[in-house]
């Protein structure tokens, strides 16, 4: 028999958070527009990214359509993005009236691949979209050299990794404007939130034009604020422990390390769920779900869009292959450690 909780819970049940939203609510401040949590959170933020400005939203989700407008994408224009990403990120562009390009993912990052990217027209797109998928860097360098000489925006999306260092910069700030998500299932979360990070002060005051009336249109709020602000401090700490587990999987159970193939995380990876291809999908989430393991599908491909949709480079062999195999490990049983992490390797190991 297993145990029905043998692993820690998401969201975290941290006494800190409560008195961090117990504060708030003391305070008065809950009941505020902006009050003490949300300057802090700002502040925490742009320090967390040595970033210039950031600007506090409702949702990575949005955050994604404001980006993609800041950096100028407006109707009509063409917009890629990796035919294998979290669907919102199309949305976001056709919400804009541009249209999608979808390009193949490269295999070993879970991201757009830079080859069929540098064939694409300058003349034909205005801006690129790169998301950073379960702790795995894109190959953002590439990307961001390939956006300087075509000159295209780069939106980059942190949504699942806020500050994980990649070459030596945190995830989220190579892009002209970065994205992350406070979202439920994220390393920091409120449930919703998210936030807009960049360098650049002319986009800086875009947003700030747009989203101040003088209202936030789009707001995170004082106890959303406050709730996450005691997890910053133990982000680093999370991040350790998670990315040590995903080394125990790596090392003590040969088929997820097969599996995980030549995707071997970057120097600082964030591991926000640990993903990995089956070919026998079903079979094997059904197995894992009866060991009490918490996984799931990743994303759908968006291979199939239709053509009135978007437009696609290349026949996305690859996103369809991710669509139809990739596994996540949800990331609160990446928070073991000790006995805990011990359980989580012999249930892996258990494989039927
Ligand atoms: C979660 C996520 C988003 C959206 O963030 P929400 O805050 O849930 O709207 C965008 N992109 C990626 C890659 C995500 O994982």
């Amino acid at each position: 028999m297993t145990n029905p909780t043998p692993f820690p819970r998401w969201p975290p049940d941290w006494p800190e958070i409560a008195q961090s939203i117990a504060r708030a609510v003391q305070k008065g401040d809950w009941g505020r527009y902006r009050g003490a949590a949300i300057e802090e959170l700002v502040a925490r933020i742009t320090d967390l990214h040595s970033i210039k400005h950031c600007r506090l939203v409702c949702s990575g989700s949005i955050g994604i359509q404001w980006a993609l407008q800041a950096v100028g994408v407006t109707a009509g224009d063409q917009v890629a993005l990796c035919g294998y990403d979290y669907p919102g990120n199309f949305r976001a562009i056709e919400a804009l009236g541009a249209r999608p390009v979808l390009v193949d993912v490269d295999p070993t990052t879970y991201s757009i691949d830079p080859q069929p990217l540098r064939t694409i027209d300058p003349d034909s797109i205005s801006a690129v979209v790169v998301s950073h998928l379960y702790g795995i860097a894109a190959q953002i360098e590439s990307i961001r050299r390939i956006c300087d000489e075509k000159g295209w925006k780069l939106v980059e999306d942190a949504c699942q990794n806020p500050a994980m260092p990649i070459a030596g910069r945190p995830a989220g700030t190579w892009g002209d404007i970065g994205v992350v998500s406070f979202g439920g299932s994220k390393p920091l979360t409120a449930g919703n939130g998210g936030a807009l990070l960049t360098n650049n002060d002319a986009i800086a005051s875009k947003l700030n034009a747009w989203l101040d009336r003088p209202s936030d249109a789009t707001p995170l709020s004082e106890l959303q604020a406050a709730a996450v602000l005691p997890q910053i401090d133990r982000l680093d700490a999370c991040n350790q422990v998670r990315w040590e587990s995903a080394q125990a999987i790596l090392s003590d159970v040969g088929w997820m390390a097969q599996a995980m193939g030549d995707r071997l995380p970057c120097a600082g990876a964030t591991f926000y769920k640990f993903a990995f291809l089956s070919p026998q999908r079903e079979s094997t989430l059904e197995w894992m779900t009866q060991a009490g393991l918490p996984v799931g599908k990743g994303y759908r491909s968006m291979h199939r869009s239709s053509d009135r949709r978007c437009g696609k480079i290349g026949d996305l062999r690859g996103c369809r292959d991710l669509g139809d195999q990739l596994c996540l490990l949800d990331h609160s049983v990446l928070l073991s450690e000790g006995s805990q992490r011990q359980r989580l390797i012999d249930a892996l190991n258990n494989r039927r």
